[in-house]
């Protein structure tokens, strides 16, 4: 193979998204409409209709993306590209696999408010952290009751063993008006519905040498107790990601119905 030929090759292989979870509209269309109930009214064909009106296309019609495109410019569809499987995984990530990274930005933004914005202050309240263990406060959003599912999390982490709380507390952080670290785009933390536990029992891809082609290797410390409880109540785990960050979990109860 020619050189240019070689590293054009290689710029394909960094930039092919992971396999598709193979979900069609009308299932996307149920998962949305079951997730979202106080904001989304009904699916029109390639239209998400809300309550108030506002019609969102599921597909923009752009046909397959590359990774980086999935992350940058996502529709609505895409963020199904990737399927989120809750329990305990069997293998570490594939590669470039990040089911939940992909956040259609206009649709989060339209229902829990900018960070930017005033009104959106309104919208938070501060829960107890596993108040038996003392783990302090946090702050997260009311909308899609968020801060109700989080409080059921928290009462079934605080009954846990002792040895589980190190992983636990103290907290590294809810809500946070930013962009997801090195990029453009909005974190979950920046619609205070997203949880970073003990960032000293953690592991982050960023905090890992890259190896051969920027690889490198999966890292997990988090017990599968806390994931399960999480998942039970609507929220996803930034561990499940090849691009890992195991103190992270996001409420996104379309991706774990
Ligand atoms: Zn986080």
């Amino acid at each position: 193979m020619k050189p240019a030929a070689a590293f054009l090759t290689g710029l394909l292989l960094l930039t092919a998204p992971p396999p598709a979870a193979g979900l069609d509209g009308a299932a996307i269309a149920a998962r949305l409409l079951q997730a979202y109930p106080d904001h989304l009214k009904a699916v029109e064909g390639n239209v998400l209709v809300w309550r108030d009106g506002t019609r969102m296309p599921l597909d923009d019609g752009a046909g397959p993306k590359s990774f980086e495109a999935l992350l940058a410019k996502p529709d609505l569809k895409d963020q199904f590209s990737m399927e989120y499987r809750p329990g305990k995984p069997d293998t570490p990530p594939a590669e470039n696999s990040g089911p939940g990274r992909v956040r259609y930005e206009p649709f989060f933004k339209k229902m829990y408010g900018g960070c930017e914005d005033r009104a959106m202050a309104r919208k938070l309240v501060t829960i107890g952290w596993l108040p038996r263990h003392r783990g302090g406060k946090a702050a997260v959003t009311t909308v899609n009751k968020v801060h109700e599912h989080l409080e059921a999390v928290s009462r079934e982490l605080d009954e846990l063993p002792d040895r589980f709380m190190k992983y636990l507390i103290p907290l590294s952080g809810t809500y946070n008006c930013r962009t997801v670290a090195g990029t453009g785009r909005r974190s979950m933390h920046a619609y205070a519905a997203a949880i970073d536990i003990a960032a000293a029992h953690s592991d982050y891809w960023q905090w890992t040498a890259g190896g051969a082609r920027g690889k490198f290797p999966y890292r997990n410390r988090i017990p599968q107790e806390i994931v399960d409880i999480f998942e039970r109540h609507g929220f996803i785990w930034g561990g499940k990601w090849y691009h890992y960050d195991t103190m992270h979990f996001e409420f996104r109860p379309e991706l774990v119905q």
